[in-house]
């Protein structure tokens, strides 16, 4: 049987700001000592007072403009709760209900032809910290903690890897002329969700996440290998598919099983 691959995107993209996202601590700390540009805000201390950053609003207003998205007047932050190391509060101040920009569109021009990907959001959250693991020990880095992030979330309008990396280029290259962020490594991530089903069929197959590909070249090896093996699984029956978050091994170019 012949397969089509259906894709959606999660970018996660850096904004190219002065200061973090709810305090005054400079956004720029690569290459800093550790803990260098953090405060009482940022570090999540009892009774810290979030305060908008009015120049992270202006930026992601700017990329839904530039993404054909409606600009919604009334947008609300929420906190999302997990607990890991690298996150102060134990909660991640991001976008779940009323984000800033919504229904939006892209063109997007392959040797297959051109495909419309629709934007289905852009909301604003903040980053976490890092984790250094060192011998017997993990430290933890909060310069990087509430570096203010867009995310851009596509319907499942990819149909293969060379649009999804024609998708992200366009993207890197928008965001860099419109000065919301200089996309340098690391700046832009990307989680790609992907199922398959049966050309002509309208329904979609089960769909797993990847995470954790450091290049659009890793991005585009992930998308074959997993396509792949999400044919293999209905096709020949290798395996049973079930939703879930996968990681790439640059190395050995597979995916596997995460949490
Ligand atoms: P959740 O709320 O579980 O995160 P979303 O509806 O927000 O799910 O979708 C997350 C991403 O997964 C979006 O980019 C969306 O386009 C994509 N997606 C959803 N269903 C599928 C599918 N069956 N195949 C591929 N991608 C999908
Ligand atoms: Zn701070
Ligand atoms: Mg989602």
């Amino acid at each position: 049987m012949k397969y089509e691959t259906v894709i959606g995107l999660e970018v996660h993209v850096e904004l190219a700001t002065d200061s973090k996202i709810f305090c005054s601590c400079s956004a720029h700390s690569y290459g800093a000592e550790p803990n260098t540009h953090v405060c009482p805000a940022c570090c999540g201390m009892p009774g810290m007072l979030p305060v908008m950053n009015k120049r992270v609003v202006e930026l992601a207003v700017t990329a839904g403009l530039m993404l054909n998205c409606n600009i919604n007047k009334y947008t609300t932050f929420d906190k999302k709760n997990y607990y890991y190391p690298d996150l102060p509060c134990a909660y991640q101040i991001t976008q779940l209900n009323h984000p800033i920009c919504t229904d939006g569109c892209v063109t997007v021009k392959t040797s297959g032809g051109v495909r419309d990907i629709r934007i289905k959001q852009i909301h604003m959250e903040e980053d976490a910290g890092k984790l250094v693991h060192g011998g017997k020990y993990s430290y933890v880095d909060f310069n990087r903690t509430s570096v203010p992030l867009i995310e851009i979330v596509t319907q499942p309008d990819f149909r293969s890897a060379e649009e999804v990396v024609t998708y992200l280029n366009k993207l890197k290259s928008m965001f860099r002329s419109g000065g919301i962020s200089e996309c340098e490594e690391g700046a832009m991530r990307c989680d790609v969700n992907i199922s398959v089903r049966p050309e002509g069929s309208e329904e979609f197959g089960v769909r797993t996440e990847i995470k954790n590909m450091s290049s659009f070249e890793a991005i585009e090896r992930a998308i074959r290998y997993e396509s792949q093996r999400h044919i293999d699984a209905l096709e020949y029956g290798t395996e049973e598919l079930v939703q879930e978050t996968r990681r790439f091994d640059d190395v050995s170019g597979k995916t596997s099983a995460m949490r």
